[in-house]
C-alpha cells in the first residue's frame, strides 16, 4: 500500500506538521513508559492507549517503526521537579522490606498483564534504566566535557543557566527561564546546586539508600531524565522522529531531556514531540500522589491482576470490579473504546455516565461488525462506501483523530444496519471494501476486539454437543440413519442447528 500523508500536531513548533520520518519507511519512536513503584492507573493507561493507536496507525500506514517504551526502575524521585526526596522504588522496598527488583518484578507483571487485556501491543523494545547505567554514566561523561554539567560531593548536576546563555532551555514549554527560576524554590539540602533550576544527572548515593552503582564520582545512582536520553539514543540515533509522553512531562522532564541531549551532542534531539492530555476525575489529574485513582482491577470485569501475584495483598483479590464510585464493572475493550472516543490531546474526565454511553456504543458497533458478515451483495450500492473508507483515513492522517473516525465509522454502522434491514443494498465491490474499512479499522488500528467471554455454561455446550455430534457421526457412518436424524430433529426442536462441511460439523443457536 501507499504510504499515507499524516499531519502530527508538534508541541516542539506549537502546531500540525506533514509528517516526513528521517528515513522513511522507518520510523523511530520513544515513549516514556511507567515508574514501577506501585500498579499503573486508569490515566497511565490513557496515556499507553493513545501510543497504542499512533504505533498502530503508522504500522497500518506503511512505516516500519521501531516502538522504544521504556521502565524506569531508578532515580525517580518523589519530588521529581525538584529532583528532591526518596527513590520511588527504593522507598517501597524498604517499606515493605524487599529487594528493589521485587517492586519491580512484581509491578512491571501487573503492568503487562493490564496493557495486554487493553489490545496495547507490545513495544519493539522496552529497556529498563537499571538496566543502562553504563550508558548513562557515559552520556553524563559527555556533558561534563562539553562544559554543561559539575561536581558537587559525588553529585553531578546540568548547569541551566549556563545552557540556557547559548540554548533555549524553554524551547518545549515556551516558557522563559526567568518563568521559570520565579517558579522554582530552592530545597533545603539542594544549596550544593548552581543554580535553582540544575538538575541531576547523577547523585551520591547516602549509606541507606539502597540502589547504588559504581562510578567515576563514587557510589551513587542516576538522575531520572538521563535513562531517557541515553536509552533513546542508544537504541533509536541522536535524533530519532517520535517523542512522547503524557502533557505533565513537558516542563521538567521532557525539558531536560532536550538540555542533555543538546549538551551532549549538540543536536537537537527529537523531530516531532507528541504529548497525550490528561485523564481527570471530576476535573482533577488522575494521579497517585493526589491518591484519586482507579486501578484497572477496581474497573474492569474478569479481571484478577496482581492477586494471582505471590506478592499481592490479600485485599486486591476482592477489588475486581467493585470501586464505590462505579456502578458496575466495565470490560477492558469497553474502556478502551470510551478513551479513544476523544481525541488524545484534549481532557477526557472519567464517570459513570460516559462509561455507560460508550458500552452501549462499543456494543452498536460490534454488532455491526457481526451483521457485515452476514450481508449479502446486490447488483449496485445505494452508499458511497469508497468516501467512506476515504474518510476513515482522512481522519487518522489528520492528527490521529480517533473520535472522528469513530463517527465515520458509526455512519457505516448506519449503513451496515439499513442493508441488513433491506432499506439499502450494497454491490460485491463495496461490500468488500466495507468489510476491510471495518476490519483495518475497528480492529488493527483502533485495537479494539470481541469480547465474548467463555463462560462455564459455554464451556458445558461446547463439551456436551461434541459428545452428541461424534455419536451422530458415528450412527451416520453405520447408515443408522434413524438414529442421525433423531438427533437432528432433536436438536432443531431446541433451536439448534447443525451444519455439515468438508471440515466437520458445526453447529449453532438459532436467533
Ligand atoms: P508515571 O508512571 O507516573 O511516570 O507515568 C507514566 C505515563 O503516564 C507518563 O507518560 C505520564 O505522563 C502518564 N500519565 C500520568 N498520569 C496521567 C493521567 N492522569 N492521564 C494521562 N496520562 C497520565
Ligand atoms: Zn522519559
Amino acid at each position: 500500500m501507499t504510504i499515507q500523508q499524516i499531519e502530527i500536531y508538534n508541541t516542539l513548533t506549537r502546531k500540525k506538521e506533514k509528517f516526513v520520518p528521517i528515513n522513511p519507511p522507518f520510523v523511530g519512536m520513544y515513549v516514556c513508559g511507567p515508574t514501577l513503584y506501585s500498579d499503573v492507573h486508569i490515566g497511565n493507561c490513557r496515556t499507553f492507549i493513545s501510543f497504542d493507536l499512533i504505533y498502530r496507525y503508522l504500522v497500518h500506514a506503511g512505516y516500519k517503526v521501531r516502538y522504544v517504551r521504556n521502565i524506569t526502575d531508578v532515580g525517580h524521585l518523589e519530588d521529581e521537579v525538584a529532583g528532591a526526596g526518596e527513590d520511588r522504588i527504593g522507598k517501597q522496598a524498604r517499606l515493605k522490606k524487599l529487594e528493589p527488583m521485587e517492586i519491580i518484578q512484581r509491578y512491571a507483571f501487573g503492568f503487562r498483564e493490564v496493557m495486554s487485556i487493553l489490545n496495547i501491543l507490545p513495544p519493539s523494545i522496552e529497556p529498563t534504566a537499571s538496566g543502562h547505567i553504563p550508558e548513562q554514566i557515559e552520556m553524563t561523561q559527555k556533558i561534563m566535557e562539553k562544559g554543561f554539567a559539575y561536581e558537587k560531593d559525588g553529585n553531578i548536576y546540568f548547569d541551566v543557566e549556563k545552557f540556557s546563555k547559548t540554548n533555549n532551555y524553554g524551547i518545549l514549554s515556551g516558557r522563559n527561564i526567568e518563568d521559570q527560576l520565579d517558579n522554582t524554590r530552592t530545597l533545603d539540602g539542594q544549596e550544593e546546586k548552581k543554580g535553582r533550576l540544575d538538575f541531576a544527572l547523577w547523585k551520591k548515593a547516602k549509606p541507606e539508600h539502597i540502589m547504588r552503582w559504581n562510578s567515576p564520582w563514587g557510589i551513587g545512582f542516576p538522575g531520572w531524565h538521563i535513562e531517557c536520553s541515553a536509552m533513546s539514543q542508544k537504541y533509536l540515533g541522536e535524533t530519532f522522529d517520535i517523542h512522547g509522553g503524557g502533557m505533565d512531562l513537558i516542563p521538567t522532564h521532557h525539558t531536560n531531556e532536550i538540555a542533555q541531549s543538546v549538551g551532549c551532542c549538540g543536536v537537537v534531539p527529537v523531530r516531532y514531540w507528541v504529548h497525550t492530555n490528561m485523564l481527570t476525575l471530576n476535573g482533577q489529574k488522575m494521579s497517585r500522589s493526589l491518591g484519586n485513582v482507579f486501578l484497572p482491577v477496581e474497573l474492569f470485569t474478569g479481571m484478577k491482576l496482581a492477586a494471582d501475584s505471590p506478592t499481592a495483598t490479600p485485599s486486591q483479590a476482592k477489588l475486581e470490579g467493585k470501586h464505590p464510585l462505579f456502578e458496575k464493572a466495565y470490560s477492558p475493550m469497553c474502556v478502551r473504546f470510551f478513551i479513544l472516543q476523544t481525541h488524545y490531546r484534549s481532557t477526557l474526565d472519567f464517570s459513570n455516565e460516559a462509561l455507560q454511553a460508550s458500552e452501549k456504543g462499543f456494543e452498536r458497533l460490534m454488532n455491526a461488525v457481526n451483521t457485515l458478515e452476514k450481508l449479502k451483495p446486490s447488483e449496485k450500492s445505494s452508499a458511497d462506501i469508497k468516501s467512506l473508507h476515504a474518510k476513515c483515513y482522512a481522519a487518522m492522517n489528520d492528527d490521529f483523530n480517533s473520535p472522528i473516525l469513530l463517527a465515520h465509522l458509526f455512519d457505516g454502522v448506519k449503513i451496515i444496519n439499513s442493508i441488513h434491514a433491506g432499506t439499502a443494498i450494497v454491490s460485491k465491490e463495496d461490500l468488500t471494501l466495507l468489510k476491510k474499512t471495518f476490519r483495518d479499522f475497528v480492529f488493527d488500528v483502533l485495537g479494539l476486539k470481541e469480547e465474548k467471554e467463555t463462560s462455564n455454561n459455554d464451556e458445558l455446550a461446547n463439551n456436551l454437543m461434541n459428545l452428541v455430534l461424534e455419536i451422530r457421526n458415528e450412527a451416520k457412518s453405520k447408515k443408522d440413519f434413524s438414529t442421525s436424524d433423531k438427533i437432528r430433529d432433536g436438536l432443531a426442536k431446541a433451536k439448534i442447528s447443525i451444519k455439515d462441511s468438508k471440515e466437520g460439523t458445526t453447529w449453532e443457536i438459532e436467533n
